[in-house]
């Protein structure tokens, strides 16, 4: 993959993302990591499709996926494959809407359920999150900030998708949420099957989570390969450093 943007105000470009490529497999989770600026979200975003690649492109099962502007079929398609939590549960969740209302949302949009299946799916998609019934009726200002991205979790995981992108998805919670937050994804990986994309500049919750790493520097990747490997015999100077800056 290649991005560039284009430069405002002056004669140039900008180069985020060059010459990328990885493969995130069914039920591993492949994690993104890299300075700030290194090119991780741009990647995450192109991937997602809410962004297209000035070069290269994604492949879903070995054939194409389409990106730039989709008809509302496409749109629908690629919601039950790709599905992207972002740092701020409120990118993906409506502050008014109850939790209930907006699982069931999503499962009307996508599947052709009866309201009794509809039902018991939400309350397999708030035990995936370790959330109690009680939490269905709230709105997501109501929960906790820990509460409110596992909302945005069974959210994503409502439609069955693939590939799952958490872009820094766990960076504003406290580290005992956090652990919460890993296992629901370890959870949904292993119940469902689900590819998980993981961005995060947290190295200590990556050794956690990953199975398989790419390091990004400056828009490239730098090196790749097996989380134990990458993080325990680094072969390049900026893996090294990145690691080293970890106290
Ligand atoms: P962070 O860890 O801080 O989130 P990142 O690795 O996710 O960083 P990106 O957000 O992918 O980095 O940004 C990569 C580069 O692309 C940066 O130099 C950024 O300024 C630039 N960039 C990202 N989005 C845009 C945009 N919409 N327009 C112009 N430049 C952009
Ligand atoms: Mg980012």
């Amino acid at each position: 993959l290649r991005k560039v943007y284009p430069v405002r105000g002056r004669h140039g470009e900008l180069v985020a993302v060059d010459d990328v490529g990885f493969t995130v497999e069914a039920g591993r989770c492949l994690a993104v990591v890299g300075e700030s600026g290194s090119g991780k979200s741009t990647c995450a975003r192109i991937v997602a499709g809410l962004e297209r690649a000035t070069a290269g492109e994604v492949e879903v099962d070995g054939a194409p996926w389409p990106t730039g502007r989709l008809s509302t079929s496409e749109r629908r398609r690629r919601a039950t494959v790709v599905q992207m939590v972002f740092q701020d549960p409120y990118l993906s969740l409506d502050p008014r809407q109850r939790v209930r209302s907006c699982l069931e949302e999503s499962l009307r949009l996508h599947f052709d359920l009866t309201a009794g299946q509809r039902a018991c799916r939400v309350r397999e998609l708030l035990d995936l999150v370790g959330l109690a019934e009680d939490h269905a009726r709230l709105r997501p200002k109501q929960l906790s900030g820990g509460q409110r991205q596992r909302v945005a979790i069974a959210r994503a995981l409502a439609t069955r998708p693939r590939l799952l992108i958490l872009d820094e998805a766990v960076a504003a919670l406290d580290v005992s949420i956090q652990a919460q937050i890993l296992n629901v994804l370890m959870d949904a990986r292993e119940h469902t099957g689900v590819a998980l994309l993981f961005i995060s500049h947290d190295l200590g919750v990556v050794r956690q989570l990953a199975d398989d790493v790419v390091v990004m520097h400056h828009g490239k990747v730098v090196e790749q390969g097996r989380a134990t490997t990458v993080f325990d015999h680094p072969a390049d100077t900026r893996t090294r450093r990145l690691l080293e800056s970890v106290p």
